[in-house]
C-alpha cells in the first residue's frame, strides 16, 4: 500500500473520522486535496537519506484513518519542517503543516520518541535542552567567563504545564 506499511490493515483499525479531525485543525485543512502524486516525498531532504520516512505515506495514513499507526510512528518526528513539500505540492496541501498537526495530536497522547522525552525532561529539570557538564562550567570559570544564567524552573514548569508539555513527554505534574 505505502512505502513502509508492509502489513495488511484490519477494518477495525480504521478511524474513518480521523481525516475530518485533522482537517478541522489549522494547517490540516487541505489534507483531502492530496492525490498521492509523491512529489512531497521525492523532494523531501529527509526522505532522501531515510529508508522509512515518507511524507506521502503519512498523508495517506491520515486520509484513510490509520490514527493510532500514524500518531505512534516515530518517523513522524523526522520531519525537519523545512516546508519544501508545502512549496512543491501541486494540490496546495500544506504537507509540513499537516505533519505538525499530526505531531501535536501525537504529543497529546504522549506518542513522543524517547529521545525527545529525554530532551524535554532535561529542559524541565535544568532549563536547558542540554545538561551542561560540570567540567564545562569549571572551564568557563577558569577562563574568567561569567556563570551561565540560572533558569527559573518553577516559572518554566508552570508555563509549560499550560501547554501540557509534561503530559506529552509522559511526566504528569
Ligand atoms: S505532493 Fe501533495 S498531492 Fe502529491 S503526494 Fe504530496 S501531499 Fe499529496
Ligand atoms: S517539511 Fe518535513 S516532510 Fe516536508 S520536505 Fe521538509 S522534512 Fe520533508
Amino acid at each position: 500500500m505505502t512505502e513502509t506499511m508492509q502489513r495488511s490493515v484490519k477494518s477495525s483499525e480504521i478511524k474513518k473520522d480521523f481525516k475530518y479531525e485533522v482537517s478541522s485543525i489549522h494547517g490540516g485543512d487541505k489534507l483531502l486535496n492530496c492525490f498521492q502524486c509523491g512529489t512531497c516525498t521525492s523532494d523531501c531532504p529527509i526522505a532522501r537519506f531515510s529508508d522509512t520516512y515518507r511524507p506521502r505515506q503519512l498523508i495517506r495514513m491520515a486520509q484513510i484513518g490509520l490514527r493510532e499507526q500514524v500518531l505512534s510512528s516515530d518517523s513522524l518526528w523526522l520531519c525537519a519542517s523545512c516546508f519544501t513539500c508545502s512549496d512543491r505540492c501541486p494540490q496546495d496541501v500544506e504537507v509540513a503543516s499537516v505533519i505538525r498537526v499530526l505531531k501535536n495530536l501525537a504529543a497529546q497522547q504522549a506518542f513522543v520518541p524517547q529521545v525527545f522525552k529525554e530532551l524535554g525532561t532535561t529542559i524541565l529539570e535544568t532549563g536547558y535542552a542540554y545538561r551542561i557538564p560540570e567540567r564545562r562550567l569549571k572551564k568557563r570559570e577558569d577562563l574568567g567567563l561569567p556563570p551561565l544564567p540560572k533558569s527559573n524552573l518553577e516559572t518554566l514548569n508552570t508555563i509549560l504545564g499550560h501547554v501540557h508539555f509534561q503530559k506529552s513527554i509522559g511526566r504528569d505534574r
